[in-house]
């Protein structure tokens, strides 16, 4: 895969003039300096080389050969989350790639045999011989799927489950079929799901995720859907962002439209054709997980050169990050009767990660605990009961963090809340 190589983005790594814009929240919106970094991986290791500075320069080090990929080098590439929140930093000042140098040097890691990292290739192994990131029997995996559930053999809409829905917040994918059945929409479920291949394109491994993309495409034209749903972001962004750039083609070409959840809902909500009866008593914030915000535009290839300065030929498009799934998940929870909204210092694009991503989950968890602590922290200031996020790694993230906090808040997905509105469940504890 040429159009990934580090080497397209030689460029962006020459062109960092150390700034520090991907390290800090602009200052007409931090609220102070307790919420004013926006790169958890430098908040944590507090050197350069732990931010997307840091990171370019490695990268140019290694393209100029002045630099080795040394297991420190390996430690620094993965001890980032991917968040994109540096890319969204940069680009408010800058036409560069940042993240795009983070994804390549992964992918050149992998390539020189460096990566992936242990605990990403054990998630490897298990996705290519049980076709799910938890190494679960396959029988498991529709365990969580309730009797009487209307799932059609063929429909528009597929809903894509995901391996943590499927296997783990098994609660996120009952309460979105109770949404999708109480509103009367018709979707359909493949019958073999797979992993969408986030673990493996966040390792490195961009053929093996190239191959998963393939192997997915291929099931949603064999049921002729025309929606791919999902209530993950890492789905979301997977298969809106992720399978285009494999292939190396933009989102509009990919044949189906790929929809969240909170989309969904929204729409119908604008139109007028969604109520929500029961009320949700809570004062609550929602958490932007990057996958469904800064990271969820469409994906434009660019396949050009450069002249004088830079300049691009043909004009290169940017995703800045300002077009992402903002708006609708707010315009639901304010539909709620009952709930008290209020924003988090850093939102939108620039809202800090819940720690999980990137893999450091599983490469990293005291990294990914301390980065949910502080962000829960930040959530607990603003005196809310709950954080609300939109993808199951965000609960997995914030759940084992809010024990460990002085005042533990409570921790929800966004379809929990709707589906309690809409069908007049109970709310879980
Ligand atoms: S990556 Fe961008 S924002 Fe960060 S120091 Fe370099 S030029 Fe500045
Ligand atoms: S992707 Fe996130 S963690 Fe990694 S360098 Fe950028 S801001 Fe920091």
């Amino acid at each position: 895969m040429e159009h990934l190589q580090l080497e397209q983005y030689k460029w962006d790594a020459e062109n960092c003039c150390g700034c520090k814009g991907c390290v800090w929240v602009d200052p007409i919106y931090a609220s102070g300096l307790n919420y004013a970094v926006r790169c958890p991986s430098l908040f944590r290791y507090k050197f350069d080389a732990y931010s997307a500075l840091g990171r370019l320069k490695l990268a140019l080090g290694l393209l100029e050969g002045s630099l080795n990929i040394t297991p420190t080098a390996v430690d620094i590439i993965y001890r980032c989350n991917l968040c994109g929140a540096c890319d969204v930093g940069c680009k408010r000042n800058l036409d560069l790639d940042p993240l795009m140098v983070l994804e390549t040097l992964r992918i050149r890691a992998v390539d020189q045999g460096a990566g992936p990292l242990p605990s990403h290739a054990e998630v490897a192994k298990k996705i290519l011989h049980h076709h799910n990131r938890y190494g679960r029997d396959k029988g498991e995996k529709r365990a969580w799927l309730l009797e009487g559930s209307r799932v059609s053999k063929k429909a528009d809409i597929l809903y894509f489950v995901g391996c943590n829905s499927s296997y783990k917040n098994t609660q996120i994918a009952r309460d979105t079929l109770a949404i999708l059945d109480h509103l009367g929409i018709s979707y359909t479920l493949l019958e073999q799901e797979s992993c969408c291949g986030h673990p493996l394109y966040y390792a490195g491994m961009a053929s093996a995720a190239l191959d998963q993309a393939k192997q997915n495409l291929a099931k949603v034209e064999d049921v002729g859907a025309r929606i791919v749903l999902t209530s993950c972001a890492e789905c979301y962004k997977t298969w809106k962002v992720d399978y285009p750039k494999l292939l190396n083609k933009k989102t509009q070409e990919m044949g189906y439209r790929v929809m969240h959840t909170v989309e969904l809902l929204a729409e119908m909500l604008s139109k007028g054709n969604l109520i929500f009866p029961n009320p949700v008593n809570m004062r609550v914030t929602y958490h932007d997980p990057c996958n469904l915000g800064r990271m969820s535009e469409d994906w434009i290839p660019w396949n050009g050169t450069r002249s004088t300065w830079g300049i691009t030929k043909p004009p290169k498009h940017y995703r800045r990050g300002t077009q992402g799934i903002y708006r609708q998940p707010r315009d639901l929870l304010l539909a709620l009767p009952g709930i008290e909204l209020m924003e988090l210092p850093r939102a939108r694009e620039n809202a800090l990660c819940c720690g999980a991503g990137g893999g450091v989950m599983e490469a990293y968890p005291d990294f990914a605990l301390f980065t949910a602590r502080h962000r829960l922290q930040e959530a607990a200031d603003m005196d809310v009961e709950a954080i609300v996020s939109a993808c199951p790694y965000c609960l997995d993230s914030f759940r084992s963090a809010s024990p460990t906090l002085n005042r533990p808040i409570k921790v929800y997905d966004i379809v929990h809340l709707l589906a309690v509105s809409l069908t007049g469940k109970e709310l879980d504890s």
